[in-house]
């Protein structure tokens, strides 16, 4: 293998420019050509593909997003757009493909490696959401728990200030990472995740002994946005019809969980993962997500990593319940 190439597909994430970084730098290392593709798979199928030299990548290891861009790519899930890709593909000699992307981004991977197996891919986890096996943290994940630290803080203090009850949505799709580290670094009162049955009475008796039996006056709901109570603006509706002892506000963190820059921790692992992604290769593995578990380098097949995540830690669901 010569030539390998580079692409950041789905959402993007914190950390993701540390890894692209690592792979284009570490792949000149050990003497492949690098190419990039912008836009994720849908650059591929418009051959939006150049050749990266090493000072492409310079000074960018600080910034959040991808200068590659990312995509979702409609066209990549049709067999015509993978047939197009695959031809762009060969005909710039390209014959690795290091993916920073998400579970989707390694469903679209696995399915052309089974339509033309002469293309090695491997994966990167770069999605804030930390929902894939084989890895203990996804690139992002780190940095968007940080940013949602720091804006419920800020919050925590206008709740304070006025004796509010605030319930703040969080990001995280289908999964409560975000929510839980979040809630526990943030001293929430409760935890909303869709990895848990949401009891609504429950929660409104709880903040109701909150502020009986405690005397608190403020307070903060963490809620995940895949869990099935409906996001914050309906949980706290809910509360609302229950109970009135407090102010109800509600906020909803967004975008800015994607953006900013990565975090220090964020930035080494995003290294290290675009660095052993590019050995994988270099050592013929294909079709693997390169993940960290217990610091240790892991290969986790695609099929693996996708099909559902981790379970949430009962340890820190329990320290929710029983710190605030
Ligand atoms: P995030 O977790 O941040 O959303 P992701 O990688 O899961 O990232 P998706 O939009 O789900 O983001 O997937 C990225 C791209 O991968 C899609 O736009 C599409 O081009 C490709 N893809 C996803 N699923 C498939 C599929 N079933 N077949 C072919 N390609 C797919």
């Amino acid at each position: 293998m010569k030539k390998i190439a580079v692409l950041t597909s789905g959402g993007d994430a914190p950390g993701m420019n540390a890894c692209l970084r690592a792979v284009v730098r570490s792949g000149i290392h050990y003497g492949f050509e690098v190419f990039g593709i912008r836009r994720g798979y849908q650059g591929m199928i418009e051959d939006d593909i150049y050749q990266m030299e090493e000072h492409d990548v310079s000074n960018i290891i600080q910034y959040g997003g991808t200068i590659l861009r990312t995509a979702r790519s409609k066209e990549f899930r049709t067999k015509e757009g993978r047939a197009t890709a695959y031809k762009n593909l060969k005909k710039w000699g390209i014959e690795g493909v290091v993916v920073i992307g998400g579970d989707g981004s390694f469903t679209g991977a696995n399915i052309f490696m089974k339509e033309y197996d002469d293309i090695a891919f491997v994966g990167c986890p770069g999605t804030i959401d930390n929902d894939l096996i084989g890895t203990d943290f996804t690139i992002g994940y780190d940095t968007a728990t940080n940013t949602a630290m720091a804006a419920i803080d800020k919050i925590k203090d206008t709740a304070d200030s006025h004796n509010r009850l605030f319930f703040i949505e969080v990001m995280g799709r289908d999964a409560g990472f975000i929510a839980l580290r979040t809630a526990v670094a943030t001293g929430a009162e409760a935890v909303l995740v869709p990895e848990t049955r949401t009891d609504i009475d429950h929660l409104a008796n709880r903040l109701d002994d909150f502020y009986r039996k405690k005397g608190k006056t403020s307070g903060i709901v963490i809620v995940a946005e895949g869990d099935e109570g409906g996001g914050a603006s309906k949980v706290a509706e809910a509360v609302r019809q229950r109970f009135d002892r407090y102010e109800i506000k509600v906020a909803i963190l967004g975008h800015i969980q994607r953006g900013g820059k990565p975090t220090c921790i964020e930035r080494v692992r995003a290294s290290q993962m675009g660095l052993e992604a590019v050995r994988a290769l270099k050592g013929s593995k294909k079709g693997v997500m390169i993940g960290l578990i217990d610091n240790k380098v892991t290969h986790t097949p695609f099929e693996k990593a996708i099909k559902h995540h981790d379970d949430i830690s009962p340890v820190l669901l329990e320290m929710v319940e029983i710190l605030a």
